[in-house]
């Protein structure tokens, strides 16, 4: 589902700076509240040395792999972001379900993974709307975040984004895991441009995501050995 040039581009807007911020606090509850991203700490020993980091999952649910990040998120004890796309929750509904079950934040990878920048306003709705509602099926709630696919976006995608109700959500750390670099690679790349408030892209769904799984326990092993919090994106 990745273009390389829309890769490249992607890591133009993130240097220019256009990588959305991350969310604040989670659902109705301040024991899951994160700190704003860019945010000053508290003045409190145990808030000033906190570090925190937003994992996200596109272009799920999938019927493979899916399952297998929920198990290790479980025995890790992190809770993440899913990016899902509307036509793969209509097929697999009941592991939208599970990830929401599970305290994920599930949100909104349009309908059929289009870029959005190419879409009429008519055909942007439909593929917002219509996610929203599969995703509002299952999990009891309209989700907040849209992360455009590709990270494609512009002004008019994010004035349409605000219009329905939602905010753009990109990252800050890509390690193109969905082009299958090798596990030891993808743990590298995020293991060495993390740092605190980052959102980290890595997928669930789209292909064959056995690096990812592969490399996710070591991710987050190391993550919680440098002191890392996770946070699940709410984008209220
Ligand atoms: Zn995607």
């Amino acid at each position: 589902m990745k273009d390389l040039r829309f890769v490249l581009a992607i890591g133009v807007c993130v240097a220019l700076g256009l990588a959305a911020s991350a969310a604040p606090p989670g659902r109705g509850s301040t024991a899951t509240a994160a700190p704003q991203v860019g945010a000053a700490p508290a003045a409190t020993t145990a808030v000033s040395t906190a570090k925190w980091v937003y994992l996200t999952f596109d272009d799920g649910p999938s019927a493979k792999y899916t399952a297998q990040i929920l198990r290790i998120l479980q025995a890790y004890h992190v809770r993440a972001t899913f990016f899902e796309v509307g036509q793969n929750v209509k097929r697999y509904p009941a592991l939208t379900r599970r990830v929401d079950q599970l305290g994920h934040s599930v949100q909104n990878h349009s309908w059929s993974h289009p870029n959005l920048t190419k879409a009429n306003w008519s055909t942007f709705k439909y593929q917002v709307r219509t996610t929203d509602r599969y995703l509002r099926a299952q999990t009891g709630y309209t989700p907040r975040c849209l992360r455009p696919p590709y990270g494609a976006t512009n002004r008019v995608v994010a004035k349409r984004a605000a219009m329905l109700g939602k905010k753009i959500q990109l990252w800050s750390v890509d390690p193109a895991d969905w082009s299958r670099p090798g596990t030891s690679v993808i743990v590298r790349r995020v293991l060495s441009k993390v740092h605190t408030g980052s959102v980290i892209l890595m997928h669930d769904g789209g292909g064959n995501r056995s690096q990812t799984v592969a490399a996710l326990p070591t991710i987050l092993k190391t993550l919680k050995a440098r002191g890392y919090l996770f946070y699940p994106l709410w984008c209220q």
